[in-house]
């Protein structure tokens, strides 16, 4: 038996051991924690479901202004044709760019809604804000780029910075169309091209469109009553105003020593920023609604000497080594060896159960009691760091880890040991309403200065109301229209009535916690379609209603169900607020997970007949 085998058995063999206890053997009583979170999820679920957000539109638009302009771009109106637009310039439109130069196809537009490309990690400047996914898996092309983050999870200036690094190697900002949102985008089939419209009057051509729009693009505010009324400032976490709290993404908040500041929401946002508005708020009240779990992140600079001992490929090992981890292989060394890695193998993944030959039947109750393992730690943590008991008792989340998604933070905890932290646990109701003075919630008044709106982004909305456009294809078919019944695509990409078109998005492909590296892959296979409609001098390309329905049947067919997991999650965005959805299925990514889907394009192109497709 080799070294890795025998580690791994013995893993395995201590790993059913605790498994097999008895309740009695136990610290914890399973059924007790079943019914606790049971309860805490019942007080949660509402009727209006995800419509208990309103969008930033109307009196509300100011909140998604874009306060990193200083000088507004003044431009005539593009009406000019180019071969590819890419809308979006956050890390995927950037790699759609980067592999189609690859490619040789050089006449390309990007367009972007900010004042500079990055996405979400330009308009994301909150204090604190970072990545949890290892900078050295999430930040693409640090090879190509000769760069090596910082510290094992970047921060969102570096990473802000490697998006313009990215840019600027590849002559991105050369073909940048900044601070212009697409309105609009229409299908000419008599010659073969898409027309955007923008909200700077361009009527641009472009023979194909790859559409970026990213996951979290829109903010959302909570309906909560009277919230225009309040007469302090006022923003969202996704807009940070730092002309009024000061200081910087690192922190110093000087503005805020006087003031009474509120912060409504404790999500993956919130337990970044937390820790700063802490250390300099005169006072801070953190309304909570649900508390997040809270795993150790442990960041540490780049060892110099790992630096040194890296050799050639080492990113595309490393990005592969995490993504085989975290979709559930099982491989002979983890190299990141973080949180994610180690929830995942523990928790999510089957391959442990079924290297064990476990029966299936006994492999949901295994993994519920890992499940309550791991959160009883992550409760014991909030004792172990929190010291008064009331507080750590509401910081304590009762749910099953992946009902939310997880965090990783060791400042976070210790700020509610401050005297001018107060949480304020609202037991899941959340904010009462707001009023000219502040907030109150559990039927007390609070005076604030400002109030922070860390409440998120639109999730589980329509695609084209996150887009801001619905793009009209052949015969002035919406796509709206065309999804109104569920997502339709083959491969993620190709919708049928829409030539030319590609989506880069979650839907119908294979998901996977290493996003940049799906966006990679999927830029990589768009440009070999592409590059062979103009080598082949083909106008047209689109897919067959047939190969759209068998992937459609195929994304059904292969669809993992949670809908018994989801069911008994507390609410948010992961479960559409508790709510089921009779789309679910249709509309999810590829059931396999990413690395069958990857193999599944990478089989396609081999095979080169370019199954599916139509060109003419
Ligand atoms: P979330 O949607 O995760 O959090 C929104 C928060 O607002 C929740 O705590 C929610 O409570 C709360 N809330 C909503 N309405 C009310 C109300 N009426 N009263 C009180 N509280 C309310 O948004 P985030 O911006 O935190 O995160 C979004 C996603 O962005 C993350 O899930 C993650 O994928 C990504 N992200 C990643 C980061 C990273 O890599 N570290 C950092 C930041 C974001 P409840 O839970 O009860 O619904």
């Amino acid at each position: 038996m080799r070294l890795v085998q025998l580690i791994h058995y013995l893993i395995t063999s201590i790993l059913m051991a605790e498994d097999s206890k008895t309740n009695q053997e136990l610290d914890f009583d399973p059924e007790a924690l079943r019914r606790k979170y049971k309860e805490e999820r019942d007080k949660r679920i509402r009727p209006d479901g995800n419509n208990q957000y309103q969008k930033m539109t109307g009196e509300f638009s100011s909140y998604i202004e874009d306060p990193y302009v200083n000088d507004k771009i003044e431009r005539a109106p593009f009406t000019d044709k180019k071969t590819v637009v890419v809308i979006g310039g956050g890390f995927a439109g950037l790699l759609a760019v980067v592999r189609l130069k690859d490619a040789g196809i050089r006449d390309i537009r990007l367009i972007e809604k900010g004042g500079d490309i990055g996405g979400t990690w330009y308009f994301n400047r909150y204090p604190g804000a970072a990545c949890d996914t290892e900078s050295y898996v999430y930040l693409p092309l640090c090879e190509e780029l000769d760069y090596i983050p910082k510290s094992k999870y970047a921060y969102a200036p570096e990473i802000f910075a490697h998006c313009q690094r990215i840019a600027k190697a590849y002559n991105i900002y050369d073909i940048a169309c900044l601070q212009t949102d697409v309105t609009g985008l229409e299908w000419d089939d008599s010659s073969s091209h898409w027309t955007i419209k923008t909200n700077r009057n361009d009527a641009m051509q472009a023979q194909f469109v790859i559409m970026c729009n990213g996951p979290f693009n829109k903010p959302k505010l909570p309906g909560i009553e009277g919230i225009s009324s309040f007469k302090g400032h006022t923003f969202h976490t996704s807009r940070w105003d730092y002309a009024y709290t000061g200081g910087d993404e690192n922190g110093d908040l000087e503005n805020l020593l006087d003031k009474k500041v509120g912060i409504i929401g404790t999500g993956a946002t919130s337990v970044q920023c937390i820790p700063h508005l802490g250390a300099s708020a005169k006072e801070l009240y953190v309304f909570q609604r649900t508390p997040s779990t809270i795993d150790v992140r442990a960041n540490r600079p780049t060892d110099p000497n790992w630096v040194k001992s890296l050799e050639a490929g080492w990113q595309k090992e490393r990005m592969d080594n995490f993504n085989e981890i975290t979709l559930g292989k099982i491989v002979e060394k983890d190299l990141v060896m973080d949180g994610w890695t180690e929830i995942i193998t523990n928790l999510v993944s089957l391959t442990k159960y079924r290297q064990q030959k476990i029966n299936p039947a006994e492999i949901p109750a295994l993994m519920e009691l890992a499940d309550f393992k791991k959160m009883e730690s992550i409760r014991a943590r909030v004792d172990s760091i929190v010291k008064d008991p009331k507080t750590a008792a509401s910081l304590k989340p009762y749910y099953r880890l992946f009902c939310k998604r997880p965090c990783f933070h060791d400042e976070y905890l210790p700020t509610f040991n401050r005297e001018n932290v107060h949480l304020i646990d609202t037991d899941g109701k959340g904010v009462t309403s707001i009023n000219e003075k502040g907030v109150i919630a559990n039927d007390h008044q609070y005076d604030l200065d400002c109030i922070i709106f860390a409440t998120g982004f639109e999730v589980g909305t329509g695609y084209t109301n996150r887009a801001g456009y619905d793009p009209i294809g052949k015969h002035g078919l919406k796509l709206s229209e065309k999804w109104a019944n569920g997502i339709r695509t083959l491969h993620s990409f190709h919708v049928q009535g829409f030539p030319n078109l590609f989506v880069i998005g979650h839907a119908h492909g294979g998901y996977t916690t290493s996003y940049t590296h799906s966006f990679d892959v999927k830029a990589k296979h768009l440009s070999y379609i592409i590059d062979e409609c103009i080598q082949q001098r083909m106008e047209q390309v689109e897919v067959t209603a047939q190969a759209e329905q068998a992937w459609v049947d195929k994304i059904i067919r292969v669809y993992r169900n949670v809908e018994k997991f989801n069911s008994e999650c507390t609410p948010g965005y992961y479960n559409n607020e508790g709510h089921s959805n009779p789309l679910f299925a249709q509309n999810s990514a590829y059931g396999k997970g990413a690395i069958a889907y990857f193999a599944i394009l990478e089989k396609w192109r081999e095979a080169g007949n370019f199954e599916g497709l139509k060109f003419s």
